[in-house]
Parts: C-alpha cells; structure tokens; sequence
C-alpha cells in the first residue's frame, strides 16, 4: 500500500523504517525544513529500546547518548540533599537505557532508512478526505495525491487529528504544569553525568551537561490553566517572571538564557481518544495517546506505537480495518496505565505544597533502595509491552 505518514520525528520514520521492511511503500511529510536539531534530551528505555535494537540502532544511540550516574537534588545553596543512582533503578526494570537528545534518536531513526522513503520537508497536508477506498491528500504547498492510508505521526498538536478526529481540546488533559528547555555553550558548572534538580513548591529546574560544552535546562512550574505564549520573548519573560525568585543557579541561568541556542515551551499534556483510527486514517505517538514528559516514556511508545501498528498490517495482509483495531486493542491499555500514573508524577516535578516537596525528596534519597522503588515508582517504570516478531524477518 501506498502509506502517506505525516511528520518526521520519532514515531513517523520508526513506522516508515518496518513498512518497507513489509513490502509497502510509505511517504513522509515534515512540516520542518529539515530534520529538527537540538533541543531537549529524552531518557528512552522498555519496549521502545527494544524496537530500536530491533533496528540495529543500539550501538548509535549508546554512542552518542549518556548514562547518568546519579539523579541529585540540591537545596538553594547547591548542597546535595538526595540523590539515587538512575541506572541501577532503571536497569532493575529490564531491558536498555540511555539519555539522548531527542533529535539525536530521531536522526538515528532517520538514517536506518537509508535515503529509500520519499520524504517531502517544509509541507504538511491541508485536508483529507477519505472516499472509503482511498485517501485523497492536499497539501499546503505540493499538488493533490491519493494514498490508501494516511498515518498521523506529527506529535502532540497534531494536525492530522484535528482534521480526521476533532479539535485538540476535545481529547487533551491538560497537566496544570509548563515545562521549558533550553541548552547553552559554556555554562559552569557542570558536574559531568550528574542530573542536579532544584525543587521548589509550584516548581522544579533541572541541570544537565551535555557533549561539547553544552549544558541543558529544563524547568517545569505550575500554571493556573493559561497556555503558554507563542512569541518566543514572551515565553522567556514568563519564565523570568515566574522563577527568579526560586533560588540556586536560577538567576544565573536566567540571565543567560537570552544566549541560548534553541528554546522550548509547552504545556504538559496528555491525549486521550477513544479510538486511534478512523476509516483509512490512523494516528501514532504523541497525536494518538500522547504520555506526556511526566511519563518520561513518549518516545519509546511512540517507537513501539509504530512498531505494532507495522505488524498488524503485515499480519493483517492488507485488512486496514482489521490492523488498526488490532493495533490499539494491543497497546491501548498499557498506554492508559501509563497515563494515569504519569498524573501522580506532577507532584515530583512540581510540588503543590511544602509538604509535597518534603515528601519528594525524602522519596528521592530511599530510590536506591529497590524494594521502596518498586514501592513509590513501580507502577510508572513496569513496561509489561510483549512485543510481536519482527515483520518481514
Ligand atoms: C521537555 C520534554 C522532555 C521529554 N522527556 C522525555 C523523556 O525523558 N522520555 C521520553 O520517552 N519522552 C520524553 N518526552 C516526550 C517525547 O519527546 C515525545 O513523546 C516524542 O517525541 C513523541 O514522538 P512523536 O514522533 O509522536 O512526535 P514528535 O517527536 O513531536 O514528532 C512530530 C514530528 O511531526 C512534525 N510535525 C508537526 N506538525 C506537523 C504537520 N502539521 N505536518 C507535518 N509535520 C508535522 C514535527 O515537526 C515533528 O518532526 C519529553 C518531551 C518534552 C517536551
């Protein structure tokens, strides 16, 4: 079949990639330029590493990511008040782990298809309309085309689901929580493969060094229900104004943020629909069940989302109906559990009160003890996906 995916992050290569391993033939639409570059980094672990190992890409992705020996909490003056190994909690868990650059993974994926997939970058599809036997396309720049099935991969404000599915607000949970990221050349300190958090109640900043003198930040605060700006001076002043005042590096980091090389900002959310396809169009990753970063486990779905919905159409021998139901009959509990615990993660990353940041850092310092993990975080880190064999192998 003649396959229509649309983005190029995470999910839309991965699900490329194992389409022409089953004989279809895909094209992907990027809405970017390019492949993106930079920004925040992912921890990716559970069934998405497996898939990736699946795809020979375990090598790269240990190349070029981190291994983090230790996830530590500082108080206003920097003293260390918890801290607990991540590798021994994670590696506890099963299979492999590794930090990366989101655009790193993506660009990983992107390479194992080899120049072999159609790709059109800087368009995106304008409507869709599905006949029942095809798809007709049309595009905000190229010509019309018809596809038999149209795959949404374009993250969490999909546009593919706005147009097949209905309006984002129908379907999103939102968090209550912003989050922002930024990375910049020379930052000091550093305190190489040390993930240093600084929490306080309504807010959380997390500092981590990176490859070539690059330091990343990442900042999570509560809002009271409003969406972050669009304008890129106005998303940095609200981060001003609403963390100067939380102590440590933050002035600092502040004050150096305007330096920096590439900049994000969104609300933490999640979505939820009640069915991730419809007729010949299908939604994967972040557009289909988005965990959110609370979950710290996005990519990895999205890889196994990919994955699966590959499978079932191979299985399925050309019975779209067929593969989509069996492709969310698969996942979709798994996901929802997933979902639901990440909502109890917001206390962690933004604690509502003093009690709650007590509590967290209290909870912190027992994570080296596997049994309190299990305990505390079981719930969220278990990733109890079975993978199907590999299509086509
Ligand atoms: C700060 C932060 C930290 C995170 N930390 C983690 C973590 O630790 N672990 C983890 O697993 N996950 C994490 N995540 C989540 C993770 O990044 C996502 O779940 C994952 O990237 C989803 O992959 P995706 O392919 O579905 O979407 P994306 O990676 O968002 O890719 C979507 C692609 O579609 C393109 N696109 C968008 N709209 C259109 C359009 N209209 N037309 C064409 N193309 C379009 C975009 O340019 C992009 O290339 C984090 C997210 C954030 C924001």
């Amino acid at each position: 079949m003649k396959i229509l995916i649309v983005g190029a992050g995470i999910a839309g290569p991965t699900l490329a990639y194992w389409l022409r391993r089953t004989g279809h033939e895909p094209v992907i639409v990027e809405r970017a330029p390019r492949l993106r570059r930079g920004g925040y980094a992912v921890d990716f672990w559970g069934s998405g590493f497996q898939v990736a190992e699946r795809m020979g890409l375990a090598p790269r992705l240990h190349e070029e990511g981190y291994r983090f020996l230790e996830a530590r909490e500082v108080s206003g003056s920097g003293r260390r008040i918890a801290h607990f190994d991540p590798l021994r909690l994670i590696d506890g868990y099963g299979g492999g782990y590794v930090t990366i650059l989101r655009s790193d993974l993506s660009a990983a994926i992107w390479d194992a298809l080899q120049g072999e997939v159609e790709t059109v970058f800087g368009d995106t599809v304008r409507s869709l309309h599905d006949d029942g036997d095809r798809v007709l396309v049309e595009f905000a720049h190229g010509s019309p085309r018809e596809f038999d099935l149209v795959v949404g991969a374009d993250g969490l404000h999909s546009l593919v689901r706005s147009l097949g599915f209905g309006p984002e607000p129908e379907f999103e949970r939102d968090l209550g929580i912003t989050v922002a990221a930024f990375d910049l050349e020379g930052y000091r300190p550093r305190d190489e493969l040390v993930a240093v958090t600084h929490t306080v109640v309504g807010a959380l900043t997390l500092r981590i060094g990176l490859r070539d003198d690059s330091t990343m930040f990442c900042f999570m605060f509560r809002h009271e229900g409003e969406t972050p700006p669009d304008d890129l001076m106005a998303q940095q002043q609200l981060l001003r104004d609403r963390l100067r005042d939380v102590g440590w590096e933050v002035p600092t980091i502040l004050e150096q943020m305007p330096r920096a090389r590439t900049f994000f900002m969104d609300r933490a959310s999640q979505i939820l629909l009640p069915s991730w396809s419809r007729g010949r169009i299908a939604l994967i990753g972040d557009a289909a069940a988005a965990p959110s970063l609370l979950a710290g486990q996005g990519s990895a779905l999205a890889m196994v989302e990919a994955y699966v919905l590959a499978c079932a159409l191979h299985e399925a021998d050309g019975d779209h109906r067929a593969a989509f139901a069996a492709y969310q009959s698969r996942l979709q509990s798994v996901v929802r559990t997933k979902q639901d615990a990440a909502i109890g993660m917001g206390s962690a990353f933004a604690p509502r009160n003093r009690a709650q940041v007590l509590l967290r850092n209290v909870a912190l310092g027992l994570m080296n003890v596997p049994l309190i993990a299990n305990l505390a975080i079981g719930r969220s880190l278990r990733d109890p996906i079975v993978l199907p064999p590999a299509p086509g192998s």
